[in-house]
């Protein structure tokens, strides 16, 4: 562990690889600060720049739920997520294509990331079939049949055109040691198919760490991947079942074994205290749906905990969600009108309260950027925890 002391001058690990740091493209990760295991990056895209740490949040339909692209700008959001089964059901990733790609679908001129459909495959999709060659399923929406390869899946993002796209794998349960036995071997043999079926030079491939909590696993894949090269790295299973301490002890061994000059993105993950945690364990990128899914449901998130703005003892309270924030929402409404509106039913309370607990998301991510560049992470971390 190094967690004690500043070091992004002295005690920047060692660039691994001779390829550039990212790859070609349009693409380049830099290495700005570390800070014990923490670390501050810059990733070049060819749709802007992302400062990391970063959350990115989640637009499973094209479209972050609640909210416009010009809200996800003033917020200060860079990347944002999309997700490839649900693009490929419906609208289509041809028609997507056709339109001119997700970008310009969807009214969003930043850098997008799209997941590889696995996870959902896995989660929502019924009657599914594994087997060495892909996965057949029957879709949720309507029941027909469908069959997702390593080469199909390239394929849809390659239609979708984000800016960062993933390998096929399985999401294994996290304690089932034989089960992520079989799930590595073929999230593995997918992985090599998939590098080879990529055929754009303008989108950067991330291969996806699997193996549940076993660490002799979690090793063997990081390996494997790395050996294979790819222009970053993700995160699977994990925040699927196991303790936050196995979770962590999974992320301190892949921080010693993945490339330093890589981006680490961890699939999945992302409240105000995860955040800060797996900042302090080396993960650069996050994505979550808790923001904004939480806000739908009358939640609002807070640097002390989460607050129901159902609750009664809101009705005449004239504060704001939390005092300090500098948000739009708590910057002009109170807490009770934020109440009428949730008990009301009215789409505002949706967007008041997304756009609180994106704010806070982001600007937890930018307070970690800051805190690692100028050395004092430990100092930042210690406060959010005394809060929290
Ligand atoms: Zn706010």
């Amino acid at each position: 562990m190094q967690n004690d002391s500043a070091n992004r001058s002295s005690d920047p690990k060692p660039p691994t690889g001779s390829e550039p740091a990212g790859g070609s493209g349009g693409f380049h990760f830099d290495l700005q600060a570390t800070d014990g295991r923490a670390r501050a990056g810059l990733l070049q895209t060819p749709h802007g720049e992302v400062p990391t740490p970063v959350f990115m949040p989640v637009g499973t339909q094209a479209t972050v739920k609640a909210v416009s692209p010009r809200d996800l700008h003033d917020l200060g959001a860079t990347v944002i997520l999309a997700n490839t089964y649900h693009l490929y059901l419906r609208p289509g990733d041809e028609r997507i294509a056709r339109l001119g790609g997700l970008h310009k679908f969807m009214g969003w001129d930043g850098p997008i990331l799209t997941d590889s459909g696995g996870y959902q495959v896995f989660s929502l999709a019924q009657r599914r079939k594994i087997d060495a060659g892909g996965v057949t399923f029957r879709s949720h929406i309507d029941g027909s049949e469908h069959r997702f390869t390593p080469e199909k899946v390239i394929s849809i993002q390659e239609n979708l055109g984000a800016d960062f796209i993933t390998c096929l794998d399985e999401c294994a349960p996290p304690l089932d040691y034989d089960y992520n036995v079989q799930a590595l071997a073929r999230t593995h043999a997918w992985a090599e198919r998939c590098k080879a079926a990529k055929t754009r030079p303008d989108q950067a491939l991330f291969g996806i760490v699997q193996g549940g909590i076993f660490h002799d696993l979690r090793e063997q894949s990081a390996c494997f991947l790395t050996d294979l090269g790819f222009s970053g790295y993700a995160i699977g299973g994990l925040s699927v079942g196991e303790t936050k301490e196995q979770m962590h002890g999974v992320l301190e061994l892949l921080d010693d074994l993945l490339p330093a000059d890589r981006p680490r993105y961890l699939m999945g993950v992302g409240t105000p205290e995860d955040l800060v945690e797996c900042v302090a364990r080396g993960v650069d990128m996050f994505d979550c749906v808790l923001p904004t899914r939480l806000a739908r449901n009358s939640g609002a998130l807070t640097r002390t905990g989460r607050l129901n703005l159902r609750n009664a003892k809101f009705a005449d309270d004239p504060g704001p969600i939390e005092s300090g924030c500098t948000c739009y929402t708590c910057t002009h409404f109170s807490r009770a009108y934020l109440r009428h509106l949730t008990r009301a039913n009215e789409i505002l309370g949706h967007h008041l309260l997304t756009l609180h607990n994106l704010h806070l998301m982001l600007t937890i991510a930018r307070e970690l950027r800051e805190a690692i560049m100028e050395g004092r992470f430990q100092v930042y971390r210690r406060q959010m925890n005394n809060e929290q």
